[in-house]
């Protein structure tokens, strides 16, 4: 049996992974109209992979017996200055997740919930790399995206990222 209170922070994790989907969308949206495609590739395989955990959320409260929630989604409402401006946004995004899955294992934690913990572990590790990625790409821009050839080029390598399902499986 799973507390009605993780039961409720579940279904509200749902909902923000299907948020951050709709959000890496618009950022993925915001560099195809700049032509910048790799970036595009990059955000777009973004939003596959918040779907997926969404998909994992959900499936956790399916397997246990809990009635999945499905309320509007927020309109992500960025409007980006530069082309900088939706990796600061990511990162803070990520930082946001994070906290928010936190709370969902402190929760667990307190309740001594030891299904939903052992199930969260994964998601407490890959907010680590959610984070380094989004880090990455900040760093990445500062050192080569100020002139148009390293632009181009980090923008070729940004095209070659695959969205590969994730190695949790419920
Ligand atoms: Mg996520």
């Amino acid at each position: 049996m799973i507390d009605k209170k993780i039961v409720k922070l579940i279904n509200e994790q749902i909902n923000k992974e299907f948020f951050s989907a709709y959000l890496y969308l618009d950022m993925a949206n915001y560099y195809a109209d700049k032509g910048l495609v790799g970036y595009e590739n990059w955000f777009k395989v973004q939003a596959q992979e918040e779907m997926a955990h969404a998909m994992l959320f959900r499936q956790y409260l399916i397997n246990n017996g809990y009635a999945v929630e499905s309320p509007a989604i927020g309109a992500p409402s960025m409007k980006y200055a530069d082309n900088k401006a939706p990796l600061l946004e990511a990162l803070k995004h990520e930082q946001y997740v994070t906290a928010s899955i936190n709370t969902i294992y402190e929760q667990a934690s307190l309740l001594k919930d030891y299904r939903t913990l052992q199930f969260l572990d994964w998601f407490i590790m890959e907010q680590g790399e959610e984070e380094m990625n989004a880090e990455e790409n900040i760093q990445k821009f500062d050192l080569f995206g100020s002139d148009a050839k390293g632009l181009y080029l980090l923008d070729r390598e940004l095209a070659t990222r695959v969205f590969t399902a994730p190695s949790l499986v419920l």
